[in-house]
Formats: structure tokens, sequence, C-alpha cells
């Protein structure tokens, strides 16, 4: 018998347990990351929740697709459950392999996970390529065997759900705007902002890794975006007071919104990076820190306490679909909004004795701008790397299209390890959009320090209140009346590097 469409008590049972399958993981992996519970036991959710992401309840949800925005998400959700089932394995075996290596280098033996954080570290350029080049080989030869049967298997059961290819199960997912127009509109950024990211990278290369642009390789780049002089100037015992003085200026008492859960303890197993657990949307939003301090932590904080305010203040009469599900850009839109604003000048003056504000908002849209470009170029590779029938021929490509966008040749070893599966690349590009563009609004509506008047919360807090309703596309229009337009970004950070 052909699948027929599921009826709408089928639909909404199918809702009903799509929520408690989102809710139990976000719990697991707040339960496991703040240090609460040892073991990561993701694997008893799934059997649970099996039934959710059957190859055939992909397709039977596929029929009601022209349904709307809402069943389009609900689709989008059991195909990616139907293929992240299907690569489990192999994400487990990458994590178990990443947290057990042991890299020798000069008689020093480094875990592979702080092979990064030790080439940051690392003044000495010799080390540091060395650093990179243990990396990449283990990179090579032991893991990329299992990425590349994790694109095989998806390359199989994409064709099995009736697509030709990723690509083209995506341009079902998604509307064009977060897909090819977003493509075309990452083309034209990179030409309009080439000459300004190759002066700004030049400068900034200059003065912290002592090598022009020209001269620079990729072990040089850690180097220069962990930046140590700043440390002193972002205390770690100031960043929960910033952040609550923050929310106050907004009309946002911290303290007072029972929904939200801080978790401020100190646990030998937490992870030191701030995150933020929406495990019901809004009743109960956990926000996790150890802090440590430095601009890299402060920036964490603020990235996930936008999350974090975002699915608080989320209406809950939406359904389950607008709230949990829709366009991540959304909600990491919002994350880039309080995040940026620890290198708003301003902003930095409120709340810090700051020394020379204006040079570190100078590095912030430098390195805005590297990892725009970058992700610009990675969405340009993805998507034609989605086509290719066989992806080994794409390692190129990768070269190619990343060297060009950055001035930076990358490893090839990288070809496959910096995807994000699901077109995620595609939230964040258009996140750094919405921010751009709101910022742009909200100065303009509430003047340059936006961030300090109430009258901008309140208008926050509306917003949040639309939970993932709309695309951010659609509610950028709804607020400022313009579309989305990838180019705010570039002008966004010519406004800081041209006044310098
Ligand atoms: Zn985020």
């Amino acid at each position: 018998m052909p699948p027929a469409p599921l009826s709408d008590r089928e639909l909404d049972a199918y809702r009903e347990q799509a929520d408690r399958f989102i809710a139990e993981l976000d719990e697991e992996f707040y339960l496991h990351y703040a240090g609460l519970k040892e073991s990561f036991d993701l694997s008893p959710i799934y059997q649970r929740h099996r039934n959710l992401t059957e190859p055939d309840v992909v397709k039977t949800i596929g029929l009601s697709v022209n349904g709307g925005e809402r069943i389009r998400e609900l689709w989008r959700f059991a195909c990616e459950g139907y293929l992240g089932e299907l690569t489990r394995e192999h994400a487990e075996k990458l994590a178990a392999l990443e947290s057990e290596i042991q890299v020798s280098v000069d008689g020093e033996e480094i875990p592979y996970r702080m092979l990064r954080p030790a080439l940051a570290n690392e003044a000495d350029r010799g080390k540091r390529q060395q650093l990179d080049e243990r990396a990449n080989e283990i990179l090579e030869e032991q893991m990329n065997p299992i990425h590349l049967d994790a694109v095989q298997a998806i390359q199989t059961a994409v064709r099995d759900l009736s697509f030709a290819n990723y690509l083209e199960l995506y341009r079902k997912a998604l509307p064009s705007s977060a897909l090819d127009d977003l493509a075309e509109q990452c083309r034209a950024l990179l030409d309009s902002t080439e000459q300004l990211y190759e002066e700004a990278a030049d400068r900034l290369f200059r003065s912290r890794v002592g090598v022009g642009l020209s001269e620079a390789q990729r072990w040089d780049v850690p180097r220069l975006f962990r930046a140590p002089e700043w440390d002193p100037m972002f205390p770690k015992d100031r960043m929960l007071p910033a952040l609550e003085g923050t929310l106050e200026d907004l009309g946002i008492d911290l303290k007072s919104q029972s929904n939200v859960h801080l978790d401020l303890d100190e646990r030998p197993n937490k992870t030191p990076r701030a995150f933020c657990a929406p495990i019901e949307i809004p009743d109960k939003v956990m926000l996790v820190i150890q802090p440590i301090g430095g601009p890299d932590d402060w920036r964490a904080l603020f990235h996930e306490a936008g999350h974090t305010e975002h699915f608080a203040n989320t209406s809950r009469n939406l359904a389950m679909e607008e709230k949990r599900l829709g366009d991540n850009a959304v909600t990491e839109g919002w994350a880039m909004l309080l995040q940026h604003l620890t290198d708003e000048p301003e902003w930095l003056t409120r709340r810090l004795d700051f020394p020379r504000p204006h040079d570190y908002a100078v590095e912030g849209a430098t390195g805005l701008l590297y990892f725009v470009r970058r992700y610009c170029a990675k969405i340009l590779y993805e998507v034609e790397f989605h086509v290719a029938e066989d992806v080994t021929t794409m390692r190129n490509r990768y070269v190619e299209l990343l060297g060009e966008a950055l001035k930076i040749e990358p490893t090839s070893a990288n070809y496959l390890s910096d995807i994000d599966s699901g077109f995620y690349v595609s939230s964040y590009l258009r996140a750094w959009g919405f921010e751009a563009q709101l910022r742009a609004y909200l100065r303009e509506k509430f003047g340059n320090r936006w961030f300090a008047t109430r009258d901008a919360g309140a208008l926050l807090r509306e917003l949040w209140a639309e939970g993932q309703r709309l695309r951010a596309e659609e509610m950028l229009k709804e607020v400022t009346g313009f579309s989305l337009e990838m180019e705010a970004v570039g002008d966004r950070v010519r406004e800081v590097l041209t006044r310098a």
C-alpha cells in the first residue's frame, strides 16, 4: 500500500512526541555538560523515539510538506533525525577517537583535543607548524575514512528518499533565501569586502604574529585570534555582574526570571564553555557557566545569554515547531546581537574600565570579517560538495574556495570534517546579516546606546515572544521593512575599520 499523508490527529501525536524527544535530549545534554552526570546516554532516548525518524515516517510526512511552513519543519526534523541516526555510530567513533588520541610532539604527549588550544598559545611559529601537521596527519589517516563512510551512507539514504542528492533535499526543506539566493549574496559579499579584508587582516597579522597576510600560514590563525593581551580587561568575576547589568538596562531582571535557571556551581566535570539548554520552552531554560575570564569567555556567555533570553521569552502559546524547530538563524541572530555587545566601544566603556576600546573594536570587526568570509566560502563549497557523485574529487575545490576567501591556504585534510550537517552554515550566515541589520535599526531608533534603553528592551521582548515562528528574513522585514542583505555585514565591519 502506498503511504498516505498523516491525519491531523496523527500529526498532533507526532508533534507531542517530538517535543518530549527534544526535551529529553536537551536535559541529558545539560546534565552531562554541567558535570552532574558522568555518562552521556543518548542511545536510550533515540531508542525510545525511534518511530519518529523511520524512513517510512519521513516519507509520509513528506507527502504533506506543501501544507505550509510548520509541516515543512516537521518533515525537516524527521529527515535530519533519520540521517543523524544513520551516522550516529560514525559520530560516536569520531568522538571516541578524538578523546583517546595522544599526539607526541617534541617528546611531549598532547591530547588531540588540546592541539588547537596548544597551537593558539604557542608563540613559536615553527612549533605551531609542527602541531598543525601532526593534527592534520591524524585527521587524514584515522578520521577521514570514517567521515567518508558517513557521507556515503547519507548519499544512499537521500536517494532512497527519492532525491537526486543532499542539495536537492535541502532545496525542498529550505527556501531559496536560505540556500541558493544566499550563496549568491555570499559570492557578492566576498567580492565587495576583498580589499577591506586584505588590508585589515594584514594589519592584524603584522601586529599580532609579526608577518603580513601574504606570508601568514594557517597555523598562525589561532594565534592571531588568541590575543592574550586583552585577557586582563575581561576578568572572570565581572562577567555575571556585566550580564545582569546589561539585561537590567533593557528592563530584564535576570535573578527574578523564575524560568531561567542559572547554573554557576563549580563542578570538576563541568565544561568550561558557557551553554544554554532550553529543556522546556519557555518554562525551563538553563544557562550554564563556569567563568574563566578573557574575551572569548565573555563572548560565549553573552552569546548563550542571547539564546537564553530568546527561549525564556518565547510565547507559551506557539506550536511545538514554532518553539523548538523553525529557522535557527533567528535564535543565532539574538545570540549574535548580545555577543557583539562585548566589542561595542560604548558598551565596553559603560561596563568595564576599558583602555583603547576602539582598538579592541577594530580587532573584533577584523575577526568578524574573517569568520563571515570563511562561512561565505563554506556555503559555496557545501553547495558544490553535496552535488558531487564522488566527494573525494572535492578536496582541491575546498582548498581553492577557502584559500581564495581568506588568502591563507587551508589544509585539504579538512575537506570532509569542515562541513556542517543540514546546511547549518546558512543559519550562521543569515544570523550575521540579521544582527547587522537589526543593530543598525536599533541604533537609528533608540540611539547608539540602544542597549541601555528600556524601549529597546521592550521591543526585544516582543520579538523574542515570537519564538521561531517567523524566518529571520520574515522577522527582519516585519521590523525594519528591509530584506535580509549579507552586504549589511560588510557595512557594519567597514564602519569600524575605516574609522581606524
Ligand atoms: Zn549559538
